[in-house]
């Protein structure tokens, strides 16, 4: 593709044939089905959002029924037979966040514990969870991943220097019991899909005396005795996922349930899965960006002050192109960050050292900034109707505003990378007097 109308991406980086289908198909499903639900939802009250019928389940039970939840699955737990590449992921990911980022976390998030659990659990906990999971096609089953707690949010990004420290008490306590664990305690009010989860991936400290980062990581069923959830909450953006609390009243969760048992959170497991989170959320990101500079784009062409469309106007022009800009280097980036991550993880191969704690990050820090930067521009090119309830650019300026602070703060995200790579960035020094003297 040349230059022309519809050229979305460079042919160097861009998507086959394959992607180029599943783009489209992803396209099609997230401007009719995604972006009407997160529209309608995010104008609905916390109640009415996870009300029986909202439009928040028809969206969860398209991408179902479609099979979008087995993309990331490999074969053997019911992914696609031909696992999908990290390039058809990027561009599935892109267009989720394009249609709406609170659906495309929900998609997310339901899809943790299940990961996670194909990665880890047993053959009865696959054939018990796993299975029906795979083979719902109607969102019967939501998953969620609890991690934060109301006095411990980015403590859990496990901000450390050398050994983690122990910032106290965790506010969720697993204490042994006969042949699992009691959990007591509860996660924070964000805990997005939270209050109409069926199942929770929780990070829950392992014994009384232990501390956050001692911790074990189970799998929750959440009808199950002693689970209570908080009222929907009310927040600024991404109001089309609902987010709420989880209280634990000593639920018990037998010893098969726990996928990962107590031990350090950090460096092994934590780090790992924050690679895959960081890698993915950042491709999402892309979408938010995108979704924002072509609502600009639209109406710089068609806005007319001056006696122009104000597209004819440098400042205009100037900012779209800085848009673009942003939107096509976030692409690239996350783009080879999710591909090493794949590449990476332990068990992707017999000999991988583990993907990059420094890159993910970079990719979430970099994709989150100009996600919010754009939208910010976009708005602007709008004027006063960007400001509007009625225009979607306000809706997208308030999503991307809300990632700053999802799945971890930017400073925190920069704040980890940098203690990775000045612990971990190997390079070669030279010596300038002897390197002249031998030149
Ligand atoms: C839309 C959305 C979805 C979410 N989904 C989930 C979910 O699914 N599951 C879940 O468990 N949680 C979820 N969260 C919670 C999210 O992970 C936390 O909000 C985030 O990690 C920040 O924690 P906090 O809000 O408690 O802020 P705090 O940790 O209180 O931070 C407040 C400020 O202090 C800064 N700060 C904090 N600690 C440090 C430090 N050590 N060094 C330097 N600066 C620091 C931060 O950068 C920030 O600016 C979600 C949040 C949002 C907004």
């Amino acid at each position: 593709m040349g230059s022309g109308e519809g050229a979305l991406f460079l042919d160097l980086a861009g998507p086959g044939e394959d992607e180029q289908v599943l783009r489209d198909q992803a396209h099609r499903v997230a401007v009719e089905v995604l972006r009407p639900a997160a529209w309608a939802l995010d104008r609905m009250t916390p109640a009415e959002r996870i009300a029986p019928g909202s439009p928040f389940f028809t969206a969860m039970a398209t991408l179902k029924s479609l099979g979008y939840h087995r993309f990331f699955l490999p074969a053997e737990a019911g992914g696609p037979e031909e696992p999908l590449s990290a390039l058809a992921q990027s561009v599935v990911l892109e267009e989720l966040g394009w249609g709406s980022l609170g659906l495309a976390t929900a998609f997310l998030v339901d899809m943790l514990p299940v990961i996670t659990m194909a990665r880890f659990g047993s053959p009865e906990l696959l054939a018990e969870l796993v299975v029906p999971w795979v083979e719902d096609q109607t969102g019967a089953f939501h998953g969620c991943w609890a991690i934060t707690e109301p006095d411990h949010g980015s403590d859990f990004l496990g901000l450390r220097d050398g050994d983690a420290p122990a910032y106290g008490r965790a506010q969720l306590v697993a204490e042994p019991a006969d042949g699992g664990w009691l959990l007591r305690g509860q996660k924070s009010a964000w805990v997005s899909s939270g209050p109409i989860a069926t199942h929770a991936a929780v990070h829950a400290q392992a014994g009384r005396e232990g501390d956050l980062f001692h911790s074990l990581f189970a799998v929750v069923p959440l009808d199950d005795p002693g689970v209570r959830r908080g009222p929907p909450a009310d927040m600024l953006g991404v109001r089309d996922d609902p987010q709420g609390e989880l209280f634990f009243d000593g639920v018990f969760v037998p010893e098969r349930n726990v996928l990962v048992p107590p031990g350090p959170l950090y460096p092994a497991f934590g780090d790992q899965l924050l690679c895959l989170t960081s890698s993915v959320i950042s491709n999402v990101a892309v979408g938010v960006a995108r979704a924002a500079f072509e609502e600009a784009l639209h109406h710089a062409r068609r806005r007319v002050q001056g006696g122009a469309p104000i597209a004819r106007h440098k400042n205009i022009q100037l900012t779209l192109y800085g848009m673009f800009e942003r939107v096509e280097t976030a692409r690239s980036y996350t783009r080879a960050a999710l591909a090493h991550t794949q590449a990476n993880l332990p068990g992707a191969s017999p000999d991988v050292l583990g993907a990059s704690p420094r890159h993910a990050r970079a990719a979430q820090v970099y994709a989150k900034r100009v996600a919010y930067e754009v939208a910010h521009d976009a708005l602007q090119v709008f004027g006063a109707q960007g400001l509007s309830r009625d225009s979607l650019i306000e809706k997208l300026f308030r999503d991307a505003r809300s990632l700053l602070i999802e799945d971890g703060t930017l400073e925190v995200l920069a704040l980890d990378a940098a203690r990775d790579l000045i612990q971990n960035y190997e390079h070669v020094t030279y010596d300038l007097e002897e390197m002249m003297a031998t030149w």
